[in-house]
């Protein structure tokens, strides 16, 4: 039989995060750029104080714990107080994305039954277009000052953040509380379906955030100024927002202006050393940077997820920028992180094109998360074969049921009694532990009953110089069932043939593999989160005629 331990039970809160930052890390800066255009700083202590005197405000506007508070917003320390306010307060922080169609944001807040919407006043247009549909928000906070509050809306009893902040008081202690009561709400993208919430709680985003700092994850110290490209209503920017005040790292937020230009002057001109975001925003960063003939004096490390990180940008950024990149993988019901590629000591005497090949792959899992891949019949695959298998994942920051029970129990159960959530995305792990995702199981193509991994195919035709962007999909084939087909977006200015697309494949990959056609394309349509909605682009070209057929 066990004994219990002797030591303090204290529970992990989000709130002992802004206590510790504030008292260890008060001069520490958060740099915002803002709405308002303007470069706004503040230290630790001062968010720590406004954060306090706004979970006063929300009191005062009727926030009660547990109640859902919801934001539109960009990445600002504004933001950055509403996440510790509401959170730290017992409330739950329910980032919206902007991106969505106003008919989703209506679902989602009803959904989710938020009370009060706090939002940038770029946003304030589309809050216009749902504000009087959605069916539990009664308040409406305009986060800015006086002097910038619009007008005249079609929202009525608009609030002003600033107001608020100034009317209440920075006497504030923090409550105590069960460290896995709610702290925070994400809803997946639903590009099936219904979008899901994924309830996050105190203890989960606690043990996350250790996870997301250490050397082998996101390499989070008190020396170091990160810039979340991510935005902090994808997955909560990926934890960094709460690493930063775990470990005392400058904060700086790019606000609305997620251009090359804005982002490269910020990045220099706040000496940033870490940023974070998926493979698309890089694109633009890449392209101002190359036309401009610049580079980055301070930046030396940029984590990639959210979709496969081409190895063309994982060079370009080598060799061009001298920046490493961390590829990394996750997804909003793993709060997100769940594996992050970082070398093991076998890999240090090794060449550039061999670590070129290692961080390629999504990575190794973190601690604290525990991942298989199965095969069709669901038995387990082992590491280092061939064949990808659907990937499985288990832990303490992974879901466990959807908020309101959603879709119900979204868990296999393996034989000794163990819940595992299936991602939907395909995989393989190496002998190292190291897993690289093949595909999304619903964009896989399946040809001839044989899967063919459509990041593969991607990666590919990224590394050609006069493709932009690039998405494989299958299209009917009436002898294999399905084969793939390249869509390519060319970069401006530059010409490619179909053919020497096709040829490009050749010696890369199984002659098999290789796409049947190319289409070219003005654009690829970006989903709310940056990633190319693929699904559209089957539905496009569900008639295609490929030249094989
Ligand atoms: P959605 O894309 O549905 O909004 P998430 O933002 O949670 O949901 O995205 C999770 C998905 O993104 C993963 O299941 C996976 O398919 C994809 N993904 C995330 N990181 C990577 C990566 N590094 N490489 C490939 N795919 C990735």
């Amino acid at each position: 039989m066990t004994i219990p331990g002797l030591m303090m039970q204290q529970p992990l809160l989000i709130s002992s995060l802004l206590v510790h930052a504030e008292r260890h890390h008060a001069e520490q800066e958060i740099v915002s750029r803002r709405v308002e255009g303007d470069i706004h700083r503040e230290t630790f202590r001062e968010l720590a104080a406004r954060s306090r005197r706004l979970a006063n405000a929300l009191a005062a506007l009727g926030v009660k714990q547990g109640d859902r508070v919801a934001t539109i917003a960009w990445n600002g320390y504004r933001h950055m107080e509403l996440y510790y306010a509401v959170s730290g307060s017992g409330a739950v922080l329910h980032t919206l994305n902007p991106r969505l169609h106003p008919d989703q944001v209506v679902y989602i807040a009803d959904h989710a039954e938020d009370s009060v919407l706090f939002f940038d006043l770029t946003f304030l247009p589309l809050v216009e277009a749902f504000a009087s549909r959605v069916k539990t928000i009664k308040k409406f906070v305009v986060m800015t000052d006086r002097a910038h509050m619009p007008k005249e809306s079609k929202v009525p009893g608009l609030l002003c953040y600033e107001e608020l902040i100034d009317a209440a008081s920075d006497a504030y202690v923090w409550p105590s509380f069960d460290e896995n009561a709610a702290s925070s709400l994400c809803y997946t993208s639903g590009t099936t379906g219904h979008p899901k919430g994924v309830l996050y709680s105190h203890r989960s985003t606690i043990l996350h955030t250790y996870a997301v700092a250490l050397p082998d994850t996101l390499n989070c110290s008190a020396r170091d100024a990160i810039l979340p490209v991510v935005p902090m209503f994808h997955v909560n920017a990926w934890g960094l927002p709460y690493a930063a005040c775990m470990v005392g790292a400058k904060l700086v937020f790019p606000g609305p202006a997620l251009d090359g230009k804005s982002l490269h002057e910020l990045l220099e001109s706040e000496k940033v050393t870490v940023s974070a975001g998926v493979p698309t925003v890089w694109q633009g960063l890449l392209a101002y940077m190359d036309a401009s003939k610049l580079k980055f004096s301070t930046m030396r490390r940029t984590v990639i997820g959210g979709s496969a990180c081409p190895p063309a940008m994982i060079r370009a950024f080598k060799e061009a920028y001298n920046v490493d990149v961390l590829h990394a993988w996750g997804m909003t019901e793993t709060s997100p992180l769940g594996t992050a590629c970082a070398f093991k000591p076998k890999h240090l005497g090794q060449s550039q094109e061999e670590h070129y090949a290692v961080m390629a792959k999504q990575g190794r899992g973190l601690y604290g998360i525990d991942m298989k891949i199965v095969g069709e019949d669901g038995a387990e695959l082992p590491w280092g074969g061939e064949k990808s298998g659907e990937l499985l994942v288990r832990g303490p920051w992974v879901v466990n049921r959807y908020f309101k029970d959603e879709g119900g129990n979204p868990l296999l159960t393996d034989a000794d009694g163990h819940g595992w959530f299936p991602t939907g995305d395909v995989a393989r792990i190496d002998t190292d532990g190291y897993m690289q995702i093949t595909d999304r199981s619903k964009d896989v193509i399946k040809s001839g009953g044989e899967w063919i991994g459509s990041i593969d195919l991607e990666n590919i035709a990224m590394a050609h110089p006069a493709v932009a962007m690039a998405a494989c999909i299958a299209a009917h084939h009436p002898k294999w069932d399905e084969r793939p087909l390249l869509v390519v977006v060319k970069k401006p200015g530059a010409e490619v043939t179909r053919d020497e697309l096709i040829a490009f494949f050749d010696g890369k990959i199984a002659k098999w593999w290789t796409p049947d056609d190319v289409v070219f394309v003005d654009a690829i349509q970006l989903g709310a989160t940056g990633k190319m909605l693929k699904n559209r682009l089957r539905d496009q070209f569900k008639d295609y005629k490929l030249p094989t057929a």
